[in-house]
Order: C-alpha cells, then sequence, then structure tokens
C-alpha cells in the first residue's frame, strides 16, 4: 500500500522517507517542506486526463514560486501561467520556456510586457481595453504581434455558487461579460495583436464543477458571437481555482475535474479548440507542511495558547483569510491534550495560525501546519524583521534545501542611513 506524502511511521511524521523530526533537527524551524513525490502526483494528475485531449496545463506561478518546485513541474513538461515580470524570470530560471507561458493579471506594467514579447510568451491574458491599448503600443515599437486572449468575467451567481470569488460583476478581474463582444472586436483592430483565445478565472479554492460548467456555458456562447464577428477563437482558458481539502471540504478529484470540463466543452460543439488550465493550488497545496516548534505554552484565563515560532509572516492565510489549516504534532506522545490558539511572536492579535486545537503537547515540541504547500511561503513577510523561512524538498529519503533561511543582515542590506 502507498502511503500519501506526509504519513506517521511509528507516531512520527514523516514526509516521504525522512522523518520531520530530523529535518527540524537538521535545517532548524519555522520550515517549509515540499514533497517531490507529492507535487508530481498532483501534475500527473492532470496530465493524464489531458493526454490524448487536446488540452494543456499552465502551472499557476503564484501560489508557489520556489525555483525547485517550479523546476519539478518543468522537467514534467509544465506550462506555466504568471502574473508579474518577475514571475517569468522565475520560470526561465526554473528550467521553463517562454513559449509554454501565459501572462495574467490586471495591472501589467508596459516594461513586463516588453520583456514578455521578447521572451516570446504563449499568450497575454488582457483584462481591459486601457490594456490592450498599452499592448498594442509596446508590441509596436518592437515590431512585434502579441497573442491576447480577453479574460472575460462571467458573472457566475455567487448565490448558488458561494465559493466563488474573482468571477462577480463587482469585481476588479476581467471584462464584463456585456463588453466582451465589443472588446474583441476593438482588439482584432489593434495592428499589433493577434486575438487567440479566450479566457476566465472564477476564484479560487472551489470545491464544486457545477460554477465551472456555468462559466464555461456562458465563455462559450460568447466565442460563438466572437466568431460571427470573423474573429478566430484557438483556446479556451478556464483559468484555475480547483479547491483542496483543508479540513472536511470534499474537491472533486483532479482527473475527473478535467475530464467533466473537457467533455462539456467537446458535448457543446467546441472540442476542435485547445482547452488550457490554470492550476495553482491543487498542484501544490497539499504537497507541503510548515513545520514549527512550540516555544511556551501559555495558560489564560479564557483561552490557552500555544506560542510557536512560526507566525503570521510565515503563513498569511489564518489572519488574512480566516483559513483552516490542520495542526497536528509531529510526535504523537502521551501527555495530556488540551484545547490552544496556536500563535506566533509577532506584535499582532491577528497572528495566530489555528484557533481552539486540541493539541497533546509540551513547551519544544514540533507541531505540522499541514496544506502549506500554496500561498504559503510566497505570501510570507519580513515584518517583526524575522527572516523568512527555509524550504526544503523530500525527495524519496533525501532532503534539499531549496531556499535557505534568511538571516538578519540580509533583510536591512539595501537600507542606508543619512550621511553624518
Ligand atoms: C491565482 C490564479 C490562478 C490559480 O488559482 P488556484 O486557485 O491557485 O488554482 C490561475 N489563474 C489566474 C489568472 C489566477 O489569478
Amino acid at each position: 500500500m502507498t502511503r500519501s506524502a506526509f504519513d506517521y511511521v511509528d507516531g512520527v511524521l514523516h514526509a516521504e522517507g525522512v522523518s520531520a523530526v530530523s529535518l527540524a533537527e537538521q535545517f532548524g524551524t519555522p520550515l517549509y517542506v515540499y514533497s517531490r513525490a507529492a507535487l508530481t502526483a498532483a501534475w500527473n494528475a492532470y496530465a493524464g486526463a489531458c493526454a490524448g485531449r487536446r488540452a494543456s496545463v499552465h502551472v499557476a506561478v503564484k501560489a508557489n514560486s520556489n525555483l525547485a518546485v517550479l523546476n519539478v513541474f518543468a522537467r514534467l513538461g509544465a506550462g506555466f501561467d504568471i502574473v508579474s515580470g518577475g514571475e517569468l524570470a522565475r520560470v526561465l530560471a526554473a528550467g521553463g520556456k517562454a513559449e509554454n507561458t501565459v501572462f495574467s493579471g490586471v495591472g501589467k506594467q508596459a516594461g513586463e510586457m516588453r520583456d514578455a514579447l521578447a521572451a516570446g510568451v504563449k499568450c497575454f491574458n488582457v483584462e481591459s481595453i486601457p490594456e490592450l491599448d498599452r499592448l498594442n503600443a509596446v508590441a509596436g515599437e518592437m515590431g512585434k504581434k502579441a497573442p491576447v486572449s480577453l479574460r472575460v468575467n462571467p458573472d457566475v451567481d455567487a448565490k448558488t455558487h458561494p465559493y466563488i470569488s474573482t468571477g462577480l460583476k463587482s469585481n476588479k478581474f476581467g471584462v464584463a461579460f456585456e463588453d466582451a463582444r465589443a472588446t474583441y472586436q476593438a482588439a482584432a483592430a489593434m495592428a499589433h495583436l493577434k486575438v487567440v483565445g479566450i479566457d476566465c478565472h472564477i476564484g479560487s479554492q472551489i470545491t464544486e464543477v457545477a460554477p465551472y460548467l456555468d462559466a464555461i456555458d456562458k465563455v462559450l456562447e460568447l466565442v460563438e458571437q466572437i466568431e460571427q464577428d470573423g474573429i478566430t477563437i484557438r483556446h479556451i482558458d478556464v483559468g484555475g481555482g480547483l479547491g483542496i481539502t483543508y479540513d472536511d471540504e470534499t474537491p472533486p478529484e483532479i482527473g475527473e475535474f478535467v475530464r467533466t470540463v473537457l467533455d462539456r466543452i467537446e458535448v457543446r460543439g467546441h472540442g476542435h479548440r485547445e482547452v488550457y488550465f490554470e492550476p495553482g493550488r491543487s498542484l501544490v497545496g497539499n504537497a507541503g507542511v510548515l513545520l514549527t516548534q512550540v516555544e511556551f505554552l501559555k495558560p489564560g484565563a479564557e483561552k490557552n495558547f500555544a506560542i510557536v515560532d512560526a507566525a503570521m509572516t510565515d503563513l498569511a492565510r489564518p489572519a488574512m483569510y480566516d483559513a483552516y489549516h490542520a495542526i497536528e504534532p509531529v510526535v504523537k506522545r502521551d501527555v495530556p491534550a488540551h484545547v490552544y490558539d496556536v500563535v506566533g511572536p509577532v506584535c499582532e492579535s491577528g497572528d495566530w495560525l489555528g484557533r481552539e486545537r486540541l493539541l497533546a503537547v509540551e513547551p519544544g515540541d514540533l507541531l505540522a501546519i499541514r496544506s502549506a504547500g500554496a500561498y504559503g511561503f510566497v505570501m510570507s513577510s519580513n515584518y517583526n524583521t524575522r527572516g523568512r523561512a527555509a524550504e526544503v524538498m523530500v525527495d524519496g529519503t533525501q532532503a534539499h534545501v531549496v531556499r535557505a533561511r534568511e538571516e538578519a543582515q540580509q533583510l536591512f542590506a539595501g537600507e542606508t542611513i543619512l550621511p553624518a
């Protein structure tokens, strides 16, 4: 029987074949630990379901942009979805190819457009007419034609699908559905743009397939209208957003999700178009944990606190989105369990990682914060002049440091004081 990438062996949490205790001893805490096998398995679930279909997968870099993580995907033949010039630089440094990279984001700067055009990205996912104008101007200066798709906002009803957060009229994202046809005509008329596709991304941590199907139906209707206007749409980008299990969520399995989406597009008579997926969280979220050590247990009148060495600066999701992450002792211990709020050392009441968790722990014990591979390290900060955590990737029985822990001197190396 195969066990998941992070599991207990004789009461001790392991990452693949390596004990989390030995990882913490060797590399210190807080420590991000990724599993190459888990990254590979998630990629294979997407790639397997796309095999033999007109479909390709672009890894959303913003979910976890560590070079080693990107390189694992690049070696597997992945494409990438970027949202900044910095992410393009990372993709190229990690062995990814510009021609397999799509450039998303609502506020692309001219310099970022220039670099992406020079590198030869596959497509710009454009979100407004002013952005089309800017891209057209940049491409014109460079004597190039920029491949574009418009991100349309399908305004999927949030009442029926409460997990959606970016596909609504009230969001900053995308071209409003009613304006999309005219915006395509504007794009097609620009001399230095070439319309190649259409794009939508309706939100994140979506645990049902129904909202995707609603969005796809609306997008396909639009594609038919756009083609009546004489504009060819080669690809349909359905975005990312597939959810994972943090607690008791039951999202569709990756392969089932991909097949359901592809089947819908085919049944609706659009099977000749290429379909792009842009997953982030569902590729990396459950391929990482954050290890932290209990510094103090602090009993209180109303609450007990477990003060740990990780903080909101390492994992912002609880403070930022009220997000839940499972927290478990690395070593199962026979000590009395109490209910704790797991909090960090940062001077903010918002600095918490888990609330009201029943934990059998003592000071000095290690805890594992689960499902920390997506929007974990990438959202970390240096607030309180805390160096960011080290990142390690486990590959079988080997552990590799893929980002060194930051030291205090590095944090103010770019600062200067006024002359005397
Ligand atoms: C964030 C983002 C993604 C990835 O979303 P996940 O929820 O991590 O899968 C994909 N596409 C775009 C345009 C995004 O902004």
